[in-house]
């Protein structure tokens, strides 16, 4: 069924679609809806609960943040108002090109240590995945870990604790940060997921909120093989 829903689609799927694969998957993702218009992201933030987090929705825009298409923390109705037009306009601005199918309407989720999980193919090993922790250590000190799919328990296990930012994770002075099995669940599940699922080019997870009872899919993008 799932690859019945993928094959029906190639390129880049927007984050609505991703999660949802995820969440299908099994995976634990914040709960997030496409609004097609801002009486509907009103609407939807409403039965949602507040706060909520507002996002561009294009297959064309890849850095969300970047395109000024991402709103924190919105705590009323006036505020998700407001929050579409800014995002719906600073994308048109930025990107006149690009089709957009309107603004997803997020749950905001509480402050975690941020993580990222992906997944890329090597014309050797097929499809690896990569692990890290988010934010700056990523982009600037390449502190990831990496194996080749599949992807035991065992395996990811190791991943996690290869990264030289382990510690953050691990937390200290008795003090348990961080649950590293919630973690370690996420990372075999998407092993298996893009093990069966092998269209699937690249996959990336980031950031996940990585807690002390588990963890939660908060932006998600999937790139389908055409
Ligand atoms: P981008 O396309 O720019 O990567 P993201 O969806 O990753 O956009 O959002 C940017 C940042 O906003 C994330 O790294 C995260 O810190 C925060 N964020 C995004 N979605 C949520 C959410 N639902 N709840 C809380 N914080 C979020
Ligand atoms: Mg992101």
């Amino acid at each position: 069924m799932l690859e019945n829903r993928i094959s029906k689609q190639s390129g880049l799927l927007t984050e609505v679609e991703s999660k949802e694969l995820l969440k299908r998957w099994g995976i634990p993702v914040i709960e997030t809806k496409l609004a097609g218009n801002k009486k509907e992201a009103v609407s939807i933030s409403k039965k949602m609960g507040f706060p909520v987090v507002l996002k561009i929705s294009s297959s064309d825009i890849v850095h969300k943040s970047d395109a000024g298409g991402v709103k924190l923390a919105l705590s009323n109705a006036a505020q998700v108002d407001r929050a579409y037009t800014e995002i719906t306009s600073s994308a048109r601005k930025k990107y006149p090109q690009a089709q957009v199918q309107g603004v997803s309407v997020q749950k905001m989720a509480p402050e975690g240590i941020e993580v990222i999980v992906g997944m890329s193919k090597d014309s050797q090993f097929g499809p690896v995945l990569m692990f890290g922790l988010g934010g700056i250590l990523v982009e600037v000190l390449k502190d990831v870990s990496f194996r080749v799919v599949p992807v035991t328990e065992s395996d990811a296990a190791e991943m996690i604790k290869e990264i030289k930012g382990y510690p953050v994770l691990q937390g200290y002075r008795g003090k348990k940060l961080v649950s590293i099995p919630a973690l370690e669940k996420i990372i075999v599940e998407i092993s298996q997921f893009v093990e069966q699922n092998s269209r699937i080019k690249e996959l990336d997870l980031n950031p996940v909120f990585a807690y002390e009872d588990g963890a939660v899919v908060v932006d998600a993008r999937i790139v389908v093989e055409g």
